[in-house]
């Protein structure tokens, strides 16, 4: 019998800690952060896990900071494994922001099975707003649980493909609900949202900007299409140019024929280097684009400002609009809006919906289901009735806005 105890992320919405045990075997499935530990760097009290090596592993499902966050202070001697593409790209953003980065193990690869102890662990690789991703699935002594990590079926893998690789039975589903809390939440496609932002994109005359997640990988994918579609070409700062680089040749990067890089400070310098398309603001400003942005870049906003005209141009709005109440982007997007820019959002989820959390429940028929990630736990007593629900109300919300965990 394995035991399942979760140290935190059920009723809340990120830091997931899972711990599977068996007699013998004891590892976690992710690692996160939670807002508090960002503001407070307390790590939690957990026996075993930063101080000794008690802990035979730990699986990471994707490198969204709310399941991989802890893994930078846990002890060496634990084993982390996680996919091989989501490394470089933690790697790349480490690099860039001049931080110490993590070592794992080995790498998680789509139904390779990893054993550890007594307890067998199979990745299925899944689409979420984190490249990368995994639901991870632990057998031992004739019993199994999936984890779902973070998960959509509105992104540009095929979601019926992941359905047919996976069990038909589970004893155990411990399944993320993000979105439960939103009344009649269908999420738009990454492909119809790249029709909207292609239709919009010809219709405008000036300077495009998107202010999107620079780990969102199919979201710069989305972009760069639309871009392409319209006759633009595409500027990534460095720190989305090298972390698209790291996430493999046919993600855009400025390798591509209209990508290019450019920097906002100077101390940047070497990262730009080695590409071969990069671009200043004297060359950008007689350009017809689209430049993804970050809401930091306002200072180089303002520079390029004075070089070119914003008349007619957008500002394109790509996260959770929860986000937008943070002060930081309120003043970021009234800036935008005294440049001239008009401000659009065209976002879709990195979470399924309701339909596409029964279908996964249909598709693998648990006895019980555990809810996580989730503030509405309540709901999947609605979504799957005949089902054991588990919810111990542990670790009640405390999810206050300005991490990036809705993306
Ligand atoms: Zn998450
Ligand atoms: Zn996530």
């Amino acid at each position: 019998m394995m035991n399942i105890h979760i140290h935190r992320g059920q009723n809340q919405i990120g830091g997931n800690i899972i711990e599977i045990a068996t007699e013998s075997t004891k590892i976690l499935l992710d690692i996160g952060l939670d807002l508090d530990d960002e503001k407070n760097k307390e790590l939690p009290n957990i026996d075993g896990l930063f101080d000794s090596a008690k802990y035979d592993a730990i699986f990471i499902s994707h490198y969204h900071g709310d399941h991989l966050g802890l893994a930078y202070y846990t002890h060496k001697d634990i084993p982390i494994y996680m996919g091989e593409s989501s490394y470089n790209i933690i790697k790349a953003s480490d690099h860039y922001k001049k931080q110490k980065t993590i070592t794992p193990h080995g790498f998680l690869k789509h139904n390779i099975p990893i054993v550890v102890g007594d307890i067998t662990i199979t990745p299925y690789l899944c689409d979420h707003s984190a490249f990368d991703s995994y639901m991870l699935l632990c057998e031992a002594e004739d019993e199994s649980i999936l984890y779902t990590g973070d998960f959509r079926s509105n992104g540009r893998k095929s979601f019926s493909r992941l359905l047919k690789s996976l069990p038909k039975y589970v004893d155990k589903l411990l399944c993320e609900g993000t979105t439960l809390s939103r009344l009649n939440h269908k999420a738009v496609t990454e492909t119809e949202l790249e029709e909207e932002a292609t239709t919009l994109f010809r219709e405008t005359k000036g300077p495009i900007f998107v202010l999107q997640s620079s780990m969102n990988i199919d979201r710069i994918v989305t972009m760069y299409r639309a871009a392409k579609r319209s006759g633009r070409i595409f500027f990534e700062e460095v720190y989305m140019a090298d972390i698209a680089t790291a996430a493999g040749k046919s993600i855009p990067n400025p390798t591509f024929s209209d990508v290019y890089a450019f920097i906002i400070s100077p101390s940047k310098f070497s990262l730009l280097s080695k590409y071969k398309r990069k671009a200043g603001k004297g060359f950008i400003a007689k350009q017809s684009f689209v430049m993804c942005v970050r809401n930091s870049m306002l200072r180089y906003l303002k520079s390029l400002a004075s070089k070119m005209s914003f008349e007619n141009g957008l500002l394109v709005y790509s996260f959770w609009s929860g986000y937008r109440e943070t002060e930081s982007m309120k003043e970021f997007l009234s800036e935008c809006e005294k440049l001239g820019l008009k401000i659009v959002t065209l976002h879709t989820s990195g979470h399924a919906d309701e339909t596409a959390i029964k279908q996964l429940i249909d598709t693998v028929n648990p006895k019980v289901l555990i809810p996580i990630h989730t503030e509405n736990a309540e709901r999947f007593k609605e979504i799957a009735s005949d089902i054991i629900i588990e919810n111990n109300k542990q670790n009640p919300s405390n999810l206050r806005f300005g991490g990036f965990y809705f993306v």
